[in-house]
């Protein structure tokens, strides 16, 4: 078996679905690994590594010509070079892609979407791409917002002064919330965070940090998510931010619901009260929406009344090393799991193949996948 390794072809993508630590690893296995030339280049990962850790190293048509397997994060712009019967491996995005799926089956291809890994089960956790890639974005999230803060995070005592710590406020605490929780802490601010899940604030206290409790009961939604406000519930919600949030300095917001639009948490209203020089990142900005009103992906943007607000979706990315060490871990935990004696053996009666593989055999066979067609 190949496993072939494709650069990604994403504008601002830095990270790779492979290392050459992970190289190594499927070696160990008897596994072959093939790289298109470059693929690590933007996270610091030479093809002299690659070829080191014993991998081939070839162009791009190579991959695509040899690899039983193809490993990625995005789907490829030219995803139309798989041939049938290949394995794409990445985070696909099926249920926002489902043109593009219908696509793969039809040419035969077979999809497995790790963003669709079933993240509760114990087994399944050392494949937890989206898990370890929202830590990294947390974490930068902190950094970014400490940053572009025009004060200290820590209380500093010197001769010219002692500085007050910068008020940190994290809303939705999953995975990323509480990294960029762990990692303001660290950087010496006072952090206070807010979820609207029981569990989820549970959590935010074992950091150390304050909870914003409220408004009413925990919403708690199915499989360990959050579930979608009433109309009601979110004008309650907006009304406790729109007071709470001109208290703090620095706001970092990562609320998703799955299958439903990112939660409107920071309104114009509340972002007029904030203080100039204070800071909002939205982790979970895209073109039309995102946590805080007026943020837009990738772009910083200062309101008239100083506040810098930090549209930043695609974190992950920009801390690429850590990034692709890791997603190469969960990827080749899948991979092993696919392929117990070196061989792929799909089996769709497998809990985590059967929630992963997208397409098979010339149809969409995730049901999830078809449901979203019709
Ligand atoms: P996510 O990215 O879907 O959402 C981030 C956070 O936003 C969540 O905590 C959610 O509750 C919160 N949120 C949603 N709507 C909100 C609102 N209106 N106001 C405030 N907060 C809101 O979540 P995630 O980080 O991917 O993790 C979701 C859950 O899955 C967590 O409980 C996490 O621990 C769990 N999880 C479990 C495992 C496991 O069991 N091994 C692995 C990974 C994740």
């Amino acid at each position: 078996t190949t496993v072939g390794v494709l650069r990604e072809t994403a504008g601002r993508e830095r990270r790779v679905a492979l290392t050459p630590d992970g190289v190594a690893r499927l070696r160990k296995q008897e596994i072959s690994a093939l790289v298109e030339t470059g693929a690590g280049a933007r996270a610091w990962f030479e093809d002299i590594g690659y070829h080191g850790a014993g991998a081939v190293v070839g162009d791009r048509d190579r991959v695509y010509a040899e690899s039983d397997v193809l490993l990625c994060l995005h789907p490829p712009d030219d995803v139309a070079a798989c041939r049938p019967g290949q394995l794409l491996i990445g985070l696909l995005n099926p249920l926002g892609n489902v043109e593009l799926m219908q696509q793969l089956a039809t040419a035969g291809v077979t999809a497995i979407s790790l963003d669709l890994l079933p993240r509760t089960l114990s087994r399944a956790q050392a494949m937890d791409a989206l898990t370890s890639q929202a830590n990294v974005a947390g974490y930068k999230a902190a950094l970014l917002a400490a940053e572009a803060y025009s004060g200290f995070f820590p209380m500093l005592m010197t001769a010219a002064g002692t500085t007050r710590p910068a008020q940190v406020l994290v809303l939705g605490a999953g995975v990323a919330g509480l990294q960029a929780i762990a990692t303001a802490r660290r950087l010496g601010a006072l952090v206070t965070g807010y979820d609207v899940r029981e569990a989820a604030r549970a959590d935010i206290a074992s950091t150390g940090a304050t909870v914003l409790g409220g408004p009413g009961p925990a919403k708690d939604g199915d499989g360990g998510y959050a579930r979608e406000l009433t109309e009601d519930e979110q004008i309650a919600q907006q009304s406790a931010l729109d007071e709470a949030i001109p208290r703090f300095d620095v706001i970092i917001t990562t609320a998703q619901v799955p299958g439903g639009p990112a939660p409107r948490l920071v309104s114009e209203n509340a972002l007029s009260k904030m203080r100039p020089g204070s800071v909002v990142i939205d982790l979970a900005s895209t073109v039309d929406g995102g946590n805080v009103e007026g943020s837009i992906p990738d772009t910083r943007t200062v309101t008239d009344a100083g506040v810098t607000i930090i549209g930043a979706a695609g974190l992950a990315s920009t801390v690429p090393g850590a990034a692709s060490t890791a997603y190469a871990r969960n990827a080749l935990a899948l991979l092993t799991h696919l392929m117990p004696r070196g061989e792929v053996v799909l089996d769709l009666d497998d809990e985590i193949q059967a929630a992963v593989v997208v397409t098979h055999g010339g149809r969409v066979v995730n049901a999830r996948v078809r449901d979203r067609k019709e």
